[in-house]
């Protein structure tokens, strides 16, 4: 099984890697080979996991009461059209208050994440 390069993790941090992994539903050696192909396993599979998160219902209510809390402007510019929700911190993500959030249009989205 190819856990290559995330076998020198050392075996504590990899215990705690593999509970998160296992908590997302992905096998170690799923993980290794991710840890190969991108020298970040655990963020490559975050990423999938907050990928699928934006698609389910739970975000969808939340979304949709920022939008409506912002009064469907962007909180940068004020401009209403092609609206999204940007996170300020993802330090609860999955479980955001909605003071978390922010309303942003797609060009004010993309600056902040370009000056990241
Ligand atoms: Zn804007
Ligand atoms: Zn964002």
């Amino acid at each position: 099984m190819g856990i290559g390069k995330y076998r020198y993790l050392g075996s504590s941090k990899r215990n705690k890697v593999c509970e998160t992994v296992k908590s997302i539903g992905v096998t170690e050696s799923e993980i290794g080979e991710r840890w190969d192909a991108a020298m970040d396993g655990i963020a490559q599979v975050r990423k999938q996991q907050y990928h699928s998160y934006l698609q389910s219902p739970d975000w969808n209510i939340k979304r949709s009461t920022v939008l409506e809390r912002d009064k469907y402007k962007c909180r940068i510019c004020g401009f209403g059209d092609k609206l999204q929700v940007h996170h300020l911190t993802y330090d609860r993500v999955y479980d955001e208050s909605l003071y978390d959030l922010v309303t942003v249009c797609e060009d004010c989205h993309t600056l902040i994440h370009t000056l990241d």
